[in-house]
Formats: C-alpha cells, sequence, structure tokens
C-alpha cells in the first residue's frame, strides 16, 4: 500500500513553466503508476465521503481526472464545470480573475438537484480563484457547497484563505 508520505513523491516538480518563475507540480508521474492514482483516489474519495454529498462536480480538466472516478468510487452523480463554450445545454457562467487576464467557467443550468450538497474536486488548489468560480456555479445553480476536494494544496498561495466558507481538503501539500 501506498501511504500519503509517499505519494509526495509521484509529483514531479518543472520549473519554469507555463512561465518562468512558475514551479509546477506535475502529477501525471501519480496517474502514471497504477497503486499511487488508486491511493490517491482512495483518500480524495474518504474524505468526501466525510461530509456526506449529493454530488461530485468536476473542474475541467484535472478535476475530472479525479473527480469522475471519486463520484464512481461512492455511487455519485458526476457533474462537469467547463471552461466557456464547451457545455452544449442552457449553461451559466462565471467569470474569474486569474494571474494575467481572466477565464470563464460554464456549468448546467440543470446539472444540479436543488438543494444539493456539491463536494468540488480538482487536482491543485493555487490561488483558490478557479475553485471559488466553481463554488460561485454551484450556487448559482441552487447547490450548496459541501466542500472542496484537492490532491495537491499550494500553500502560500492563499487558496485556503480564500476559501474560507468552506471546508476544504488536500491530501498533498507543498510550499
Ligand atoms: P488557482 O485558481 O487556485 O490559482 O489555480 C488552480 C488551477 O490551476 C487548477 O485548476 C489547477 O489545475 C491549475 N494549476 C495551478 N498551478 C498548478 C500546478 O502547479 N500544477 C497543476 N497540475 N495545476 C496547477
Amino acid at each position: 500500500r501506498i501511504t500519503g508520505v509517499e505519494l509526495q513523491g509521484y509529483i514531479r516538480t518543472i520549473p519554469d513553466f507555463p512561465r518562468p518563475g512558475i514551479l509546477f507540480r506535475d502529477i501525471t508521474p501519480l496517474l502514471g503508476n497504477a497503486a499511487a492514482f488508486r491511493a490517491a483516489i482512495d483518500a480524495m474519495a474518504a474524505a468526501a465521503e466525510a461530509v456526506q454529498p449529493g454530488a461530485i462536480v468536476g473542474i475541467e480538466s484535472r478535476g475530472f481526472l479525479f473527480g469522475a472516478p471519486i463520484a464512481d468510487r461512492l455511487g455519485l452523480p458526476f457533474v462537469p464545470i467547463r471552461k466557456e463554450g464547451k457545455l452544449p445545454a442552457a449553461r451559466l457562467t462565471v467569470e474569474y480573475a486569474l494571474e494575467y487576464g481572466e477565464s470563464r467557467l460554464d456549468i448546467h443550468q440543470d446539472a444540479l438537484e436543488a438543494g444539493t450538497a456539491a463536494y468540488i474536486v480538482d487536482d491543485v488548489l493555487a490561488t483558490g480563484g478557479t475553485a471559488l468560480a466553481a463554488a460561485k456555479l454551484v450556487e448559482l445553480v441552487g447547490g450548496h457547497v459541501a466542500g472542496a476536494g484537492f490532491l495537491i494544496e499550494l500553500r502560500g498561495l492563499g487558496g485556503r484563505e480564500r476559501l474560507g466558507a468552506y471546508r476544504v481538503d488536500a491530501l498533498l501539500s507543498f510550499e
């Protein structure tokens, strides 16, 4: 069995990606090891299960890699939040600031039954802007946020503080 501490060793750090000065945490070595990937899903699913959500909401695109197997593991519906313009049916959009510029995320209007407790999943929590936009979308379509779960939290970027209104679970943590 692979423990949480050992999982940290499956994250590869790439300097100056996607821009000079950024230390990118690359999750592909973890995805590429079946035991490590399974251990990560097991632990993230256990954290989600603790808040008894009614749905798992995954953020495109790396949030899908973790959110969908967690939903399957827990027997819950999976709801995708996608980059603007990809969802086909009636949708709601939230705009949020990036380090440089801005971005938009969409959710289907009918994605959640009213009052559903949604658990948001993504690979990495950095500044928290993406997850906060996802939380807004959940609330706009009538759900409420039971918590947010990440494989990795990048400490010192303020993400956990920014999501202060919500429960935050992170399996691994980097400075
Ligand atoms: P935030 O909105 O919290 O600043 O950034 C989080 C989003 O950017 C997540 O969707 C995540 O996939 C991506 N992201 C930011 N930094 C990294 C990183 O170092 N590694 C990976 N894999 N994704 C990152």
